[in-house]
């Protein structure tokens, strides 16, 4: 392992500790975030740091100092490992992926642009246009996905609020032909509500204060997010630049000016949907605001009279195949407009993904003319969350953490995990048994949800509750609120906790039943699917069931959702897989402060201490101690010409310790570990000289 920094900077790769210790590993990872090197290998993982400053090495001269170049000639850098899986889909074949993880704030994202515009600026040095134009859609795709799928939260002003896995293909010559995109959850609470200090997805804030008064007039929206209740609490950031490039990104990727359209008069038809109050006279419930009314159907292309309805009453077909309109009571029609503004933004947002795909997927590819088509898939998704209140959505992007994190266990290390488990070497925890708790089927948490919900008659939140209690109390990773009897507050009483790998997470149980139901009123369906704007329409294909036919209960949100993250990670498992690994310094965005208790407690769920000991282990050269005195028990004084020590492993200490490289071994039960290659050379030539 070359060691190209000077060692002012620590060791540029964890695997030349001294000794694995959290110590030394903390004071390497922390001397080189103040000397402005955020990144450091652990063998082929990189370990970044965010930097929370702009860093002058992204730019020309670096992405040529990395281009094909081995991984230990250059610095640690998002470039090396990007150029490795390049490589190794290039010259072996491989399919491979870049998986970015860690927690909101730590830098994924900002990563996987990076990796991605390496890999725009590797490829296609003979500028073929359909490859330029593949690489544009590609590079313009995350800014369009950018605004709408992330928002500002209390801990990263620019969350991404979905999990997005991108495949890149490649043609034989190395270069792009296409990519799909995928993704998942979409946090679409959010369109309707924030945390205080939180905003709504930037889209909203970027047409307001970006659109031109033209196009807002014609939208019917006033430029400021203070008039609507879904916007209410943002305040404003880059937001009308981001509105140009967003635009110009759109018309890149191909948008047609009906399109674009079409996605506004979907904002805006979502904020003023959420300025819609009912008022009840005791009798019936009306809308108040009968002008709004008119410009939602406007925007929608859709009859006003028929908005009324569906917002005031819902079709329900009876026993006998009869078909009745039910009034809603005041909170229904509530709960019935934010399920419609949160499946409008949710279907705009996947039809947006769905036509990026269309625009960028492989076409004519002949895999017998062209040879074969490989993948490199990068995957950005959200990182393991603890808030002061954590719902559904934390449930289920933890529970995605602990999949990933799984899937580390099992890529990296569990690599050889025989041989360090019988030389004792490695201990690192396995949370196969939190998925489980989770996934598995009619025990899990999500088992016990779906049933909850399927259940006929006055299930409550309480009585959710109440069942995880009782089945799932012995489990060693939950607790009940029974673990507490003393604690009687009302509040602690609406939660459950679960010891996740990174950390004890409590969640409340308030909303589970209604997000996991994700109970949207038929008649929105109808209605949207007979809309005249054909864009729409094509968002809303159920919307053509007759209310006769809806009889089969559709999938539940946290299933669809698992099964969507199985689908993932049996995607990712098949690939060659690469790692970034972000590390979040601080709480306050500061580029100077690395909070020590902060960054040990990211490294210990990670797990990066025990991937330093196995890449160490797999690195080393290993030997039986039997064979290794064997070989150079002529040169120490306590092993040659007798054998003077109780054991072998003693002798073996012996010679180590005669020739000065005590800090370059591990000592497995049967085996000898050394990190260095040098230790051993100078071992050899002094037998040679005897
Ligand atoms: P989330 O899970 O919330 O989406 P994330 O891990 O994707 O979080 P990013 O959005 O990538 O986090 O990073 C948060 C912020 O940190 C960025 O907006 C940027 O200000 C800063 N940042 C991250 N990486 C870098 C970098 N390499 N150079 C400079 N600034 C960075
Ligand atoms: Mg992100």
């Amino acid at each position: 392992m070359a060691e190209l920094e000077s060692l002012e900077f620590g060791k540029s790769d964890f695997i030349l500790l001294d000794e694995v210790t959290m110590e030394q590993f903390m004071e390497n990872l922390k001397l080189r975030f103040e000397k402005g090197r955020i990144y450091t290998f652990i063998g082929e993982v990189v370990v970044s740091v965010n930097p929370y400053q702009h860093m002058d090495i992204y730019g020309k001269d670096s992405i040529e100092a990395y281009r094909g170049r081995e991984l230990y000639e250059n610095p640690p850098h998002l470039f090396s490992v990007s150029d490795a899986a390049y490589k190794a889909m290039k010259r072996r074949a491989k399919d491979t992926c870049i998986v970015i993880s860690g927690e909101s704030g730590a830098g994924k994202t900002e990563a996987s642009k990076y990796i991605m515009q390496y890999i725009a600026a590797i490829t296609n040095p003979a500028l073929r246009e359909e490859v330029e134009s593949v690489k544009h859609v590609l590079l313009k795709s995350t800014c369009v996905l950018e605004a709408f799928g992330n928002a500002k939260t209390n801990r990263n002003d620019n969350s991404s609020r979905f999990g997005k896995y991108m495949d890149i293909n490649f043609n034989f010559n190395g270069d792009p032909t296409g990519g799909h995109i995928n993704n998942y959850l979409l946090e679409k609470s959010r369109v309707v509500q924030q945390q205080p200090g939180e905003r709504n997805f930037h889209s909203f804030y970027q047409l307001l204060r970006g659109g031109s008064d033209d196009v807002l007039k014609s939208l019917h929206l006033d430029n400021d997010p203070a008039l609507y209740t879904y916007t209410r609490q943002g305040t404003s950031n880059n937001d009308r630049s981001s509105h140009k490039a967003v635009l110009h990104a759109l018309q890149v990727i191909g948008f047609t000016e009906e399109e674009i359209h079409s996605i506004y008069e979907t904002l805006a038809a979502i904020l003023l949907l959420g300025n819609l109050e009912f008022v009840c006279d005791g009798e019936s419930v009306s809308l108040s605001e009968p002008l709004a009314l008119t410009e939602i159907s406007a925007l929608t292309q859709t009859d006003p009279e028929c908005v009324r309805t569906s917002l005031l009453y819902r079709t329900v077909a009876t026993g006998g195949g009869d078909v009745i309109q039910k009034e809603h009571s005041q909170q229904d029609a509530c709960f019935g407009r934010d399920a419609f503004a949160k499946a409008l933004y949710e279907r705009l947002f996947a039809w947006i993904v769905g036509r990026i795909n269309s625009v960028i997927e492989v076409k004519n590819y002949n895999p017998v003319l062209h040879g074969k088509n490989t993948v490199i898939g990068v995957l950005d998704i959200y990182g393991f969350e603890i808030f002061d209140n954590n719902s559904f959505e934390q449930f289920c992007i933890n529970y995605c953490n602990e999949k990933l994190q799984h899937l580390f266990i099992e890529l990296i290390l569990q690599q050889e995990q025989e041989e360090y488990e019988r030389e004792g070497i490695v201990d690192y925890v396995d949370n196969q048994i939190i998925v489980d708790l989770v996934e598995q089927p009619h025990k899990g948490i999500i088992s016990v949800l779906d049933e909850a919900c399927l259940t006929v008659g006055n299930v409550t939140d309480t009585v959710l509750l109440q069942s995880l209690d009782q089945k799932l109390s012995q489990h060693p990773h939950y607790s009940s609120r029974k673990l507490n009897p003393s604690d009687k507050s009302l509040e602690f009483q609406k939660h459950f906790r679960i010891q996740h790998y990174a950390g004890d997470v409590t969640y409340c149980i308030d909303g589970f039943l209604d997000k996991n139901k994700d109970l949207l009123f038929q008649d929105f369906k109808r209605l949207m699917f007979s809309s005249c704007n054909g864009v729409l329409r094509q968002m809303w294909p159920d919307g053509q069931t007759s209310i006769t036919e809806v009889t089969k209960r559709p999938q539940t949100a946290a299933t669809l959702f698992k099964n969507s993250i199985v689908a993932l990670v049996q995607k990712l498992a098949c690939k060659e897989p690469y790692y970034v690994r972000c590390i979040k310094p601080n709480e306050l965005k500061s580029p100077v402060l690395f909070d020590d208790a902060r960054c040990r407690h990211q490294v210990a769920y990670l797990g990066l201490l025990e991937n330093v000991m196995v890449r160490r282990a797999g690195f080393a050269y290993r030997q039986p101690y039997e064979r290794f005195l064997q070989r150079y028990k002529m040169t120490c004084e306590y092993t040659w010409p007798n054998h003077l020590m109780p054991t072998d492993q003693e002798a073996v200490r012996a010679i180590v310790s005669q020739h000065g490289f005590d800090a370059d071994v591990d000592y497995g039960r049967s085996k000898l570990f050394v990190r260095s290659p040098r230790s051993l050379f100078s071992l050899e030539q002094e037998r040679n000289q005897l």
